[in-house]
């Protein structure tokens, strides 16, 4: 039987995608990237010195990212505050993002990443990540890709992209399953791969396959937004 997605999206189709930059006025870079009912806002501070002086690398910059959910971006209202899984984000939003970054020409100095989602509904981590990137790129921040990313998950055995909060919450067949990706755009260069449940070894192969495809979807309003922030 045909995969019915309750939004009669097909397997491979993401939820509408939105991204604007420039929209922090206070930060060197910023940038907001929607995926659907998920809305990420980014904002990028630095290159700056870093302190305590011990922390300096004599011989890069280094980006440092923080990734919160706002108390009201979600159906229960969330404590305010770093929690273990916001902590996990943030270290894995630098990891997925560091590759891309060429910070040899700013020794000793920082570069803070602040990721606030403000509406919750699945993919935020992924959301956080495509805003950063283009943050990162509208402060100017020497780069050698933009990075993209996309959550692709299984309902019982189908491979869909861009879970919703209903979808990730599926219970049914083989139960539910999140795979985060985040790669170079247009590269085999993963910088993120997540696993959240269960997967056949042969069918990561697939997952990357509707990975590809989402990113190149991903990097086509990415280039949109930055475009439009040059008047062009
Ligand atoms: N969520 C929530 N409260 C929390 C954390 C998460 O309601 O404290 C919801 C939110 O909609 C989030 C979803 O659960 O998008 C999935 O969270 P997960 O940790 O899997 O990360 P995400 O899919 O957002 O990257």
């Amino acid at each position: 039987m045909a995969l019915k997605r309750e939004d009669g999206r097909k397997a491979s189709d993401l939820r509408p995608m939105q991204a604007k930059v420039g929209v922090v006025p206070n930060a060197d870079g910023s940038a907001i990237f929607t995926f659907g009912d998920t809305i990420a806002i980014a904002a990028v501070y630095g290159p700056k010195q870093l302190h305590p002086q011990h922390m300096q690398d004599p011989s890069t910059g280094i980006l440092r990212c923080n990734y919160d959910l706002l108390s009201f971006s979600v159906s229960d209202r969330k404590k305010p505050g770093p929690s273990r899984r916001s902590q996990e984000l943030s270290k894995m939003t630098q990891w997925a993002l560091e590759p891309a970054l060429d910070l040899e020409g700013f020794p000793n100095t920082v570069i803070d990443v602040e990721v606030q989602i403000i509406q919750a509904d699945a993919g935020t981590r992924t959301a956080g990540i495509n805003a950063a990137a283009l943050a990162l790129a509208h402060a100017g921040v020497p780069m050698r890709n933009l990075v993209c990313a996309v959550a692709i998950g299984k309902l019982d055995k189908d491979i869909v992209v861009d879970l919703d909060k209903s979808e990730e919450d599926f219970e049914g067949g083989e139960g539910p399953t999140d795979f985060p990706v985040a790669k170079l755009a247009n590269t085999d260069q993963y910088t993120l791969l997540q696993l959240d449940g269960k997967i056949q070894p042969e069918r990561v192969k697939e997952v990357l396959s509707f990975a590809d495809e989402s990113c190149a979807k991903i990097y086509e309003i990415q280039k949109k937004a930055l475009k439009e922030a040059l008047g062009e």
